[in-house]
């Protein structure tokens, strides 16, 4: 189906891209690994628990643990070996086998097959969130219309770029099953204008209608993509749902084509290593739980001053790499003093260029204010923090450097627990 342009009505902001350090290259297999060490929080639900005990021989695809809850995610071994440790997290000594233990290949599901097998193979999704997909195959309202997210607009990321271009047609079939699990209608993928490649890939099926999306971000949010898409419009505090939509990343249509196909768990990922402090970036198809050290070994350069776990707006910025790739690890980037802002905040200045720059039209300098003086409450009221969508572009126009995204997630966090001082 032919290319269609996106509708628009929000603010945003243009930030330079940085994709030309690794789009074009292509996705390679990441460095084996002797010993990974799989996290128990894999979702944006509750922790999983484990099902197996040390000493365990576990085949590559087994059940290592089950959800933790509805909203929760089962996980899978990566690999075969034996259970080492089991706290907070799996860890698993990799005897380089590879026997795998998948669940059976589905020939012509129907829809609640195709849902179950999301569930069983623990697929979550893959753009940042780590929503259980299960769940959100099953919304509370009817739906007509399914928007997939290729827009990846977070800077230095080409991942799912090249997954939508070396996989188009594992991609294209798994949008299919997907379809056919929500039985909609209408079936939108937003890509952004820097991907053209990508774009024109898809003109190539006719139950896919690509959409060009201008390049402002963050235009792959949620609420942003379905009006682009759909020209809905979803109401503050309402899920996609309520305005007639379900929206799946690429990388989650990948991973749902291979669970119906071959029984394979999600079990493994592809993210992008890039930024000005790495020597060569990479696209690398990674199995959950490697070491993001490993990822970065002999590729670092001596003026790496800032690494960022996913891309510079959204993603956290690492103290050590200690930590383990997840379900939701879309990159690591090595940021050089030029790259990043390591500059002191000032006091606020009362531009205003926070809230103009808002995607969802809230106040972040109020929100900041009220936070620092421990009255949540006002945050909430006067800076609308509950609707905020964590995107860090007013962080990234405040000319004081201000804190602004830290002090909303503070604010999220006390408001949950019912806190104000
Ligand atoms: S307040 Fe939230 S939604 Fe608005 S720009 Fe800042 S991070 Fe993005
Ligand atoms: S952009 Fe920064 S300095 Fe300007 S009003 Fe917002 S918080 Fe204050």
């Amino acid at each position: 189906m032919k290319a269609i342009k996106a509708k628009y009505a929000f603010h945003g902001v243009h930030v330079p891209d940085k994709k030309a350090l690794a789009s074009g290259k292509p996705i390679e297999n990441a460095p084996e690994q002797d010993v990974l060490n799989i996290s128990l929080s894999q979702c944006l639900g509750k922790p999983s628990t484990p099902c197996v005990a040390v000493g365990d021989r576990v085949k590559q695809g087994q059940i290592i643990a089950e959800a933790g809850g509805f909203i929760g995610a089962k996980i899978h071994a990566p690999v075969s070996g034996t259970v080492k440790s089991v706290t907070g997290s799996i860890i698993l000594e990799n005897d380089k086998l590879y026997e795998t233990d998948y669940l059976p290949p589905l020939e012509n599901p129907t829809p609640d097959e195709i849902k179950q097998r999301v569930g069983a193979a623990g697929i979550v999704g893959m753009g940042g969130a780590g929503f259980p997909t299960f769940v959100k195959l099953n919304p509370q309202d009817k739906v007509d219309t399914l928007v997939l997210n290729g827009a990846e607009c977070e800077p230095y990321l080409t991942c799912d770029h090249r997954i939508m271009i070396e996989k188009t047609n594992e991609i294209a079939e798994g949008i299919a099953l997907l379809k056919k699990a929500l039985g909609v209608e209408n079936v939108f993928i937003g890509i952004e204008a820097n991907k053209p490649d990508a774009i024109e890939a898809f003109e190539a099926f006719d139950f896919i209608q690509p959409v060009v999306l201008k390049k402002q971000y963050p235009v792959g949010s949620e609420k942003h993509l379905i009006y682009a898409c759909t020209g809905r419009k979803v109401a503050p505090g309402k899920l996609p749902a309520s305005a007639g939509c379900i929206v799946q990343n690429v990388a989650t249509c990948l991973a749902i084509y291979e669970a119906v196909k071959f029984g394979k768990p999600l079990i493994e990922r592809v993210l992008t290593v890039s930024g000005g402090a790495v020597k060569e970036a990479k696209n690398y198809l990674v199995k959950i739980g490697t070491p993001l050290s490993a990822l970065l070994q002999d590729n670092l350069t001596e003026d790496a001053e800032k690494i960022v776990c996913g891309g510079p707006m959204t993603g956290v910025a690492l103290k050590d790499l200690d930590k383990t790739v997840t379900k939701t690890t879309g990159g690591l980037v090595a940021m050089t003093v030029k790259e990043t802002n390591v500059e002191q905040p000032t006091a606020c200045l009362s531009c205003g260029k926070c809230a103009d720059v808002c995607p969802m039209n809230l106040m972040p300098m109020n929100t900041e204010f009220y936070t620092d003086a421990g009255d949540y409450e006002m945050a909430a009221k006067k800076g609308g923090v509950m609707n905020c969508i964590e995107c860090g572009a007013c962080a990234y126009v405040c000319p004081a450097r201000r804190p602004l995204v830290q002090s909303i997630r503070k604010a999220k966090a006390e408001i949950r627990k019912g806190g104000n001082k």
